[in-house]
């Protein structure tokens, strides 16, 4: 963070300056008061489970310049002499108040990126591929709600020339939020996917929740969608203040690819037409869904004049962040550690890089999905279904994954099906079955924490 003057981020949140201090000035802001650097400022936050104003004294201990509060909540000045306090009413709107004044001290390109499934995947590529050129600034690992946003926008540098950010949302109204803040110049849309299903009701309402990030587009911005997908392929004809480009396999889209070979377990070679020519790219990660996301990069990276050669060097060296399709060779089996999350989307995904995985038998072991609602049972079914040709052993964890295998059963699966409740019953039933040249794909939703199995097979001898 480039250093604030205190007087100007308080009026930056509307805040009421209550005691002046010795530093008039801040160089980071900070949330948690273990992580605490010199001359930041201290926004306490009341969460769930903890009130960050329960940490003030810490923060002021570790070397804060200035701490803000929450009106009505009682603070004792005699024990922050010298640190600047201001009040503000509510202090997530303030922290998202004073990103959204240090955003706008930077004239750079901002790239957003929501969907679906696929964003943190998405937004890794496309900050490889620009990084061959410039400076670029990502949110670290998923930090993509209302407060991981914010934060990641004060590392924002002189030396940065751009910003590729994730948003994630789980209702109408989140990624507006963000978009206030953030201020995008070029956004993309990953997909329009089940998750989230629960608290928007239908894919038409995910559709329009996710176009929120389109809001403050002007009409030199790009908006880059999908256009494989049923949702917002419909978008194509329609007016839009900003310009759209598509991207698909399907060649109506404005960028597809061309001469498409599946390498299997090696990726996936491709041609696009750039400037009236074809350019190869390959990418070393296995599944389609690596190829939208290779698509968006290629769009984005030619956007910012960045030459075909760099990009096709940025994809191919590209690796993906952890727990996502990650391959890890074991004693002579191979694990695909999908464990971060779960969607049905991604579950279809990732049983497809299954099947194509080379080794004598593949095993699925799936775990529950997580913010589903009443389409909850409907959403593990169509996993289930999937499944029944994608895998040669099938084990579930969790009293929602229960359907996934009844449904698998139920379309003629004929092969073994394990129904399980706890990751521990799974990792024994493995310990049982596995052979060498194995393939194991281990995915389930966050809450299922499932790379504990993953950490189990790895401990096998
Ligand atoms: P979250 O909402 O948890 O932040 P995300 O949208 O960031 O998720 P990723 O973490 O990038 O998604 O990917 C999760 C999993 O989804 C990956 O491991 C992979 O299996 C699958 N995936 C990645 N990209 C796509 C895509 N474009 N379409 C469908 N599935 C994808
Ligand atoms: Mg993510």
């Amino acid at each position: 963070m480039i250093r604030q003057s205190i007087e100007d981020i308080t009026k930056a949140c509307g805040g009421k300056m209550i005691q002046r201090g010795l530093e008039e000035w801040v160089k980071g802001i900070s949330t948690d008061s273990r992580s605490i650097e010199k001359n930041s400022l201290f926004i306490p936050l009341i969460g769930e489970r903890f009130d960050g104003h329960d940490f003030l004294e810490t923060a002021v201990k570790n070397g804060v310049s200035a701490i803000l509060y929450e009106k009505g909540k009682n603070i004792v000045r005699e024990t922050f002499k010298d640190i600047y306090i201001i009040e503000v009413e509510n202090t997530l709107a303030a922290l998202q108040d004073i990103s959204k004044y240090y955003r706008n001290l930077f004239d750079i390109p901002i790239v957003a990126i929501t969907g679906s499934t696929g964003k943190t995947s998405t937004k890794d590529m496309v900050s490889s591929v620009l990084s061959s050129k410039y400076n670029v600034l990502k949110n670290i690992g998923n930090l993509n709600n209302h407060i991981g946003l914010p934060l990641t926008l004060f590392n924002l540098d002189t030396h940065h020339e751009m910003a590729v950010l994730e948003m994630g949302m789980s209702g109408f109204g989140e990624i507006l939020k963000l978009t206030e803040i953030a201020r995008p110049t070029l956004a993309v849309i990953t997909n329009i996917g089940l998750a989230h299903i629960e608290h928007l009701g239908s894919r038409e309402n995910i559709m329009k929740a996710k176009m929120e990030i389109a809001n403050d587009l002007d009409s030199d911005d790009y908006l880059i969608l999908n256009g494989d997908n049923d949702l917002l392929k419909t978008l194509k004809f329609q007016k839009s203040n900003y310009k759209k480009i598509f991207f698909g396999l399907e060649p109506t889209n404005d960028i597809y690819p061309k001469n498409l070979i599946n390498l299997r377990e090696e990726g996936f070679t491709f041609d696009i037409n750039i400037d009236g020519k074809d350019c190869s790219f390959r990418i070393k990660q296995p599944g389609i869904h690596n190829v939208y996301n290779a698509l968006v990069a290629i769009g984005i990276g030619r956007q910012n004049k960045i030459e075909v050669e760099a990009i096709a060097k940025s994809l191919l060296n590209y690796t993906p962040s952890k727990m996502r399709m990650e391959v890890i060779e074991h004693q002579h089996i191979k694990i695909i550690n999908d464990a971060y999350n779960a969607s049905p989307d991604s579950m279809e995904a990732a049983l497809s890089v299954l099947v194509n995985m080379k080794g004598d038998r593949k095993i699925a072991v799936l775990g529950d999905m997580f913010e589903m609602g009443e389409f909850s049972e409907k959403g593990h079914r169509i996993v289930g279904a999937c499944a029944v040709d994608k895998t040669d052993i099938l084990i579930t964890v969790g009293k929602h994954a229960k359907w996934i295998a009844e449904e698998a059963v139920s379309q003629g699966f004929k092969k073994q099906v394990y129904i399980t409740t706890t990751n521990q019953e799974a990792i024994e039933i493995l310990n049982n079955i596995i052979k060498n040249n194995d393939v194991i794909l281990v995915k389930g939703s966050r809450g299922m924490a499932m790379e504990e199995i993953v950490d189990r097979l790895q401990e096998r001898s």
